[in-house]
C-alpha cells in the first residue's frame, strides 16, 4: 500500500493487490420471490460480503443509482419488467457491475439475450446450492480481476503521463535511435536547442547533424546494425544547430552524451536483439567555453596573446620528436628586447605594454606559418622554427626580425626604435632536448648583449663559458654586500674660478675576490636587473655621507658630495626617507649633497619619481642630471622638474674641437637659461679646460685634475691643489 492507502502499482502488477477479505463485496439480490430473496444472503454469506435486496426492476435501479455493486444476482422475471431491462439500463449507464442472471425459464433465448447484453453468467432455476455458490464465487473473482485490471490501466496511464512529462520537460535532449542510428524519438528540447523541427530530425541519422570530426565515431557506434554497440557509453560530441533555425546562424553545441542499448525479444524466434539506443544529451557548451578560456589562459600570454612558455615547450617537444623521426633540423631563437627596462622606467608600464604588443606583432609577421612565437618573460620572446632546410634559414629569419624592427614604433611621447638581441640554437647540433636548446639560445642571446646588442648570434660551445661567468657574477653580486666587497672612490670636482676642489663624486667599486677591482659598468646593470641595486644604493649613500661628515669634521666645512643613484631607486625605494635619515644621522646640511640621476627618469610623466625629486629639492638636496644630452632630446622636463644642475657628458667634452663644440655651448646655454649649475665631466686636457671656461662652465671633473681616488688623496687636494692645474691664461 502506498501513502494514500492505495495498493502500489508494483503490488497490483504482481497480483498482490486484492487480498481475500481485504475488501467488502457488495451484492444486490433482485428477485420478486420474497423467501428466495431473503434466503440468498444466508446461503451465500461469507466474510466481506454485504447484501442489498430489491424486489422489482425499479427498486434495483434505485439501488444501482446509489452505488456500484460487485455483483448483481438478477432474476429474469420481475413484476415491473424483465431482468434484461436492467442489463440495458446498465449498458446505457456504462456500468461495470457484474451480473449473474437467474431464470426459471427453460428457453435458451433468455440465456443468449442476457449474455449478449453483458451478463457475466446465467443460472437456471432451480439450481443446486453448490452450483449457485460456485457461480457467485466465480463472478466475484472475475469482477475482482476486472476491477484490478481497470485500476492498473488507470494508474499506468497516469504514470505514463508522469514519465512523458518528465521526458518532455527535461533540460536535456532525450532520444531514441533505431539500430541504424536514426532518430525514432526526440523530446521537445531537441527542437529548442538545435533549432530543427521535430519532423526534420525523425528518421535522420544522428551522425548527419554531428560536427564533421565526430561523424565517423557516431556512425561506427550507432549506425551499424550488424555490429551494434552493446555497452552503455558516455562521450562528448558536437552537434550542429540548424543553420536555417530561429537562431539564424549555424553553430555548434557541445554535448555530453550518455547512451544505452535497448534490447527486445525477436517475435519470430524469441532471441534477444538490439532494438535501438536510448540516449540523453546534455548541453555543456557553456562549461566547455569556460574550460576553453581557462585552457587558453593557461597556455597564452595575456598581454600579447602569444603562446606562453608552457605551450612553447609542448610545441618544441612535439617538433623535436618529429625532427628526430624525419632526421631534420630545427632552430630555437631567443629574442630579447634591448634596453626595454628603460622604456618601462621612462614612459611607464602602459607604454611598455603597448610597445611589447607592437613588437610581438612585428615578430610574428617575420615568421613563417608553421613557426611558433611565444612570450616567455617581460621582454623575452622565443621562436621555434621547425623543419629547417639548413641553419642558414634560421639566420635569414633572425635578419628579417632585426629588419622588421627597423621602423620606429609610435608611442605617445614620440617615435621609439626597438632593437633586439637574438640567440640561435639548432637541433641536433646544439642540443637534443627542449630545455637545453632554449638555454643555449639564451646563452647565444647573452653573447649578443655583451657585444653591443642589436644583432644575432649562433650558439657555440665557447659561449657556455661566458654564460657561466654571467651566472657566477650574479651569484657573487648577491653576496657582495654582506661580504663587504664594495668600496667607494672619489673624484674631485674643481671650481676653476676659485682654483679649489669644492667637492667630490662618489664612485662605486667592487673588490671581487677573483677578478679584482671591478668598475660599475661591469655590474651595475646586472644589479639593477636582479633587483639588488636598492641595497647597493643605500650602502653608497651611507658611505658617501659618512665620508662627507668626516671631511667636514676635518675642517672642510663647505665641500659637497655627489652620489649616483639608479632610476630604480626613485621607482621603488623610499629614497626621500633614506636620504633624510642619513643627513640627520651624520648631521649634514642638505645642500652639501647632490644626487646624480640620468635623464631617463625625467622622461616619464606622472612618475612617482617626480614627486620624490620635488621633495628632495624641497629639503635642499641638489639634483644633477648626469650624462646630460646622451638620453632623449625632449627637454620639456627641465621645466617640470626642480633640477639644480646639469653634468655635461664626457663624450661631448672629448669631442670639443679647438673652435668649440656646438653641443657643449648649447648645454651651457640651456643651463644658463634655466638657471641651473653646470659641471663638465671627463676633462682631460688643458685645452678642454680653457674652452669650457670660455663658455662659462667653471665646475669640472676629469683625469686632467684627478682620476677617482681615495678619500685621503681627495682630502689632501681639498687642502691644496697642484700648482700646474691652472695655467696662467685661464685665471681671470
Ligand atoms: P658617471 O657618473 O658619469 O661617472 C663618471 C665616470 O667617468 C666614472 O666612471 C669616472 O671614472 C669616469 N671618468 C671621470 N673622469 C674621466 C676622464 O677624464 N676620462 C675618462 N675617460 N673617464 C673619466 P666609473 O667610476 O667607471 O663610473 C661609471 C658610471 O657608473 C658612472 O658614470 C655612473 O653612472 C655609474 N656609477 C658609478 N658609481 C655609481 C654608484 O654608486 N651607483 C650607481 N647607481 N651608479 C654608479
Ligand atoms: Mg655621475
Ligand atoms: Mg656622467
Amino acid at each position: 500500500m502506498d501513502a494514500d492507502g492505495e495498493p502500489s502499482l508494483l503490488a497490483e502488477l504482481t497480483g498482490a493487490a486484492e487480498h481475500p477479505g481485504s475488501r467488502i463485496n457488495h451484492i444486490l439480490v433482485v428477485d420478486d420471490d420474497a423467501p428466495l430473496r431473503r434466503s440468498l444472503p444466508h446461503l451465500l454469506a461469507a466474510p466481506g460480503r454485504h447484501f442489498d435486496l430489491a424486489a422489482s426492476l425499479a427498486e434495483a435501479i434505485e439501488s444501482l443509482s446509489r452505488r456500484h455493486y460487485d455483483l448483481i444476482l438478477l432474476d429474469h422475471c420481475l413484476p415491473d419488467g424483465s431482468g434484461l431491462g436492467l442489463l440495458d439500463w446498465r449498458a446505457e449507464h456504462q456500468r461495470s457491475d457484474a451480473v449473474v442472471m437467474l431464470s426459471g425459464d427453460d428457453g435458451i433465448d433468455i440465456a443468449i439475450g442476457a449474455l449478449r447484453r453483458g451478463a457475466d453468467d446465467f443460472l437456471r432455476k432451480p439450481y443446486h446450492l453448490a452450483q449457485l455458490q460456485h457461480t457467485v464465487d466465480k463472478a466475484l473473482h472475475k469482477a475482482g480481476l476486472e476491477r484490478t485490471n481497470r485500476r492498473i490501466g488507470l494508474r499506468l496511464k497516469e504514470s505514463e503521463r508522469l514519465y512523458r512529462y518528465l521526458v518532455e520537460s527535461s533540460p536535456d535532449i532525450i532520444f531514441m535511435l533505431d539500430p541504424h542510428g536514426r532518430f525514432r524519438y526526440l523530446n521537445p528540447r531537441a527542437q529548442s536547442l538545435l533549432g530543427y523541427d521535430h519532423q526534420q530530425l525523425l528518421g535522420r541519422e544522428i551522425a548527419e547533424i554531428a560536427d564533421e570530426e565526430d561523424r565517423p565515431r557516431l556512425e561506427a557506434l550507432y549506425g551499424n546494425p550488424e555490429q551494434p554497440s552493446r555497452q552503455a557509453r558516455r562521450l562528448e560530441l558536437k552537434l550542429q544547430r540548424n543553420p536555417a533555425g530561429p537562431a539564424g546562424k549555424a553553430d555548434v553545441l557541445t554535448f555530453s552524451l550518455s547512451t544505452e542499448p535497448v534490447f527486445g525479444r525477436d517475435t519470430r524466434d524469441g532471441s534477444r536483439r538490439l532494438i535501438g539506443t536510448y540516449g540523453v544529451a546534455r548541453d555543456i557548451s557553456d562549461r566547455k567555453r569556460a574550460e576553453d578560456v581557462i585552457i587558453y589562459q593557461a597556455y597564452h600570454d595575456q598581454l600579447t596573446r602569444l603562446p606562453n612558455r608552457l605551450l612553447f615547450h609542448d610545441r618544441l617537444e612535439l617538433a623535436l620528436a618529429h625532427a628526430q623521426r624525419r632526421n631534420s633540423a630545427l632552430a630555437v631563437l631567443f629574442i630579447d628586447l634591448d634596453r626595454f627596462k628603460l622604456v618601462n622606467d621612462t614612459y611607464g608600464h602602459s607604454e611598455g605594454d603597448h610597445l611589447l604588443r607592437g613588437v610581438a606583432s612585428r615578430l610574428r609577421q617575420s615568421l613563417r606559418k608553421g613557426d611558433t612565437l611565444a612570450r616567455v618573460g617581460g621582454d623575452e620572446f622565443v621562436a621555434l622554427l621547425p623543419d629547417l632546410a639548413s641553419p642558414d634559414d634560421a639566420e635569414g629569419i633572425a635578419i628579417k626580425i632585426l629588419q622588421t624592427l627597423h621602423e620606429p614604433f609610435r608611442l605617445k611621447h614620440g617615435d621609439f626604435r626597438v632593437t633586439v638581441s637574438v640567440g640561435i640554437a639548432v637541433y641536433p647540433k646544439d642540443g637534443e632536448v627542449a630545455d637545453l636548446l632554449i638555454q643555449h639560445a639564451d646563452i647565444a642571446m647573452y653573447q649578443v648583449k655583451r657585444s653591443g646588442k642589436n644583432g644575432y648570434c649562433f650558439f657555440g660551445p665557447e659561449l657556455n663559458a661566458n654564460y657561466r661567468q654571467r651566472v657566477c657574477l650574479e651569484n657573487d653580486l648577491r653576496r657582495a654586500l654582506e661580504r663587504d666587497e664594495f668600496r667607494l672612490c672619489f673624484q674631485p670636482q674643481i671650481d676653476i674660478r676659485r682654483r679649489r676642489v669644492v667637492g667630490a663624486e662618489a664612485l662605486l667599486r667592487w673588490r671581487h675576490p677573483d677578478h679584482g677591482l671591478l668598475n660599475p659598468v661591469e655590474f651595475v646593470d646586472v644589479a639593477e636587473e636582479i633587483g639588488l641595486i636598492g641595497g647597493i644604493s643605500n650602502w653608497v649613500l651611507d658611505r658617501a655621507c659618512a665620508q662627507l661628515a668626516r671631511w667636514r669634521r676635518m675642517g672642510h666645512a663647505d665641500v659637497r658630495m655627489s652620489v649616483n643613484l639608479s632610476p630604480r631607486d626613485f621607482e621603488h625605494g623610499d629614497v626621500v626617507g633614506e636620504v633624510s635619515r642619513r643627513l640627520a644621522n651624520y648631521r649634514l646640511p642638505a645642500h652639501a649633497l647632490d644626487l646624480e640621476i640620468t635623464e631617463h627618469l625625467m622622461m616619464r610623466e606622472g612618475h612617482a619619481g617626480a614627486e620624490k625629486i620635488a621633495q628632495l629639492r624641497q629639503i635642499g638636496v641638489g639634483i644633477a642630471i648626469d650624462d646630460f644630452g646622451t638620453g632623449y632630446s625632449a627637454l620639456g622636463y627641465l621645466q617640470r622638474f626642480p633640477i639644480s644642475s646639469l653634468k655635461i657628458d664626457r663624450s661631448f667634452v672629448s669631442e670639443m674641437k679647438p673652435d668649440g663644440n656646438p653641443i657643449v655651448s648649447a648645454i651651457t646655454g640651456i643651463a644658463r637659461g634655466f638657471g641651473l649649475g653646470v659641471v663638465a665631466e671627463g676633462v682631460e686636457t688643458p685645452e678642454q679646460l680653457d674652452q669650457l671656461a670660455a663658455l662659462g662652465c667653471n665646475a669640472m671633473q676629469g683625469f686632467y685634475f684627478s682620476p677617482p681616488a681615495s678619500a685621503e688623496e681627495v682630502e689632501a687636494l681639498f687642502r691644496e691643489v697642484p700648482s700646474d692645474w691652472f695655467p696662467d691664461q685661464v685665471v681671470q
